[in-house]
């Protein structure tokens, strides 16, 4: 909570400015604080989960889902990561930048544009099809250098990977792979965040009967959900994602992770609403009866999904106010008529994601998934990182 360190007469916060001030700049309306103890805390539960003989990888792609790439990797890394996974070129490129000797792959390829700044930097392409295979192993011929290569085989989720039918010619030409040095073969899950699908164990025995033709070669799986699934998905190395930031990898039970962000949005005005009166743009919420309103810092424009408009609760001091009217660009309205005596002031904070509601759970009333809470959290929150050491 912020002290109030001056009584002010409006109930308007920041009070008003006499005109030339430079704005504060340390008056957010949003503050966003990571734990990334709580981070390298749920990289000891996959450990655990997975035992020692399984590597424990770190997908920070999309700027570690929103957290920040380079505080979470370099936590992480100081915590005994050694392999991390991006989407692009670019998040491995600036990854590079702050760690220099950590092993990282490329998910979307990138070749064969940053082929040679791979080489330079020391980055593996994940190669999804015949045509990376050939471009990387055109690369090894044409710098005389026996290259790193990582596999990935399609299983199911028709996205990236080898097809069934490329992966079957691989095998009948292993000589195609002849420069390269196949350091990990590796799938990805479509469905191991529901319980029991039947896709799963399919792309288990897809997965098993392609990595058997490279037995030198660390296998790889699981995500978040996979390993939480079954033993069987571990094989060498386990690749998680949302559930080092705090997601739930098993959606059915009771989130076992350890929570990662809290999100507190600011009251700017506290209202008085009379009977019949309408909030925010369309006028989509009347109200019956007078009440009184917060107007809160919060928009769309943070990452605020709009779609939580009329759904959505924030939290003061533990109890639940919904969101009502429109969220707009910057503010979203909430009803705190029921507070009565525990009324907030303008300059307080309500919780957004937190004790009292995690991001699965703010996820489910825009009808999204706390993948994508995650990596819109806007820009403009201040950012606080609670140290791992
Ligand atoms: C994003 C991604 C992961 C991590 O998935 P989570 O569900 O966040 O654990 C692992 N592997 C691949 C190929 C991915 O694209």
């Amino acid at each position: 909570m912020i002290p109030h360190e001056k009584k002010t007469e409006t109930t308007d916060f920041p009070p008003a400015r006499p005109s030339g001030d430079a704005p504060r700049s340390d008056s957010p309306f949003g503050r966003l604080t990571i734990n990334l103890g709580a981070v390298t805390a749920n990289h000891d539960l996959f450990r655990k989960t997975v035992g020692s003989t399984c590597d424990v990888a770190a997908v920070v792609k999309a700027d570690a889902y929103g957290l920040g790439m380079v505080p979470v990797a370099q936590a992480l890394h100081r915590h005994g990561t050694k392999r991390f996974f991006v989407a692009t070129p670019g998040e491995a490129f600036a990854l590079r930048a702050a760690l220099p000797d950590a092993a990282i792959a490329v998910l979307g390829d990138g070749l064969p544009e940053a082929g040679r700044d791979f080489i330079e930097s020391n980055i593996d392409p994940v190669l999804n099809s015949l045509h990376d295979i050939d471009l990387w192993s055109d690369l090894a011929a044409q710098t005389g250098k026996h290259l790193p290569a990582i596999i990935h085989v399609d299983t199911g989720m028709n996205r990236l990977g080898l097809s069934a039918k490329e992966a079957d010619t691989l095998i009948r030409n292993p000589g195609r792979l002849e420069s390269l040095d196949v350091k990990i073969v590796m799938s990805h899950f479509a469905c191991a965040d529901e319980k029991d699908h039947p896709l799963t164990p399919v792309q288990y025995e897809r997965f098993k009967a392609f990595a058997e033709h490279f037995p030198q070669a660390q296998k790889s799986l699981a995500n978040s959900s996979g390993m939480f699934r079954s033993p069987d998905y571990h094989f060498d190395m386990v690749r998680p994602g949302i559930a080092s930031y705090g997601g739930n990898p098993t959606p059915e039970t009771t989130n076992p992770m350890k929570p990662v962000v809290t999100l507190e949005a600011r009251i700017l005005q506290i209202r008085q609403i009379e009977a019949g009166d309408t909030i925010g743009y369309s006028a989509t919420h009347r109200f019956d009866q007078p009440a009184v309103t917060a107007t809160v810092g919060l928009g769309y424009a943070d990452g605020f999904h709009r779609a939580h408009s009329g759904k959505a609760h924030v939290y003061w001091r533990g109890v639940a106010c919904p969101l009502v009217g429109r969220v707009s660009m910057d503010l979203v309205t909430v009803d705190i008529s029921h507070l009565k005596d525990n009324m907030p002031r303008p300059g307080d904070w309500f919780e957004v994601l937190g004790p009292h509601q995690d991001a699965d759970q703010l996820a489910a009333s825009a009808g999204t998934i706390c993948y994508e809470v995650l990596t819109n959290l806007g820009k403009r929150y201040k950012r606080t990182y609670l140290s791992d050491m």
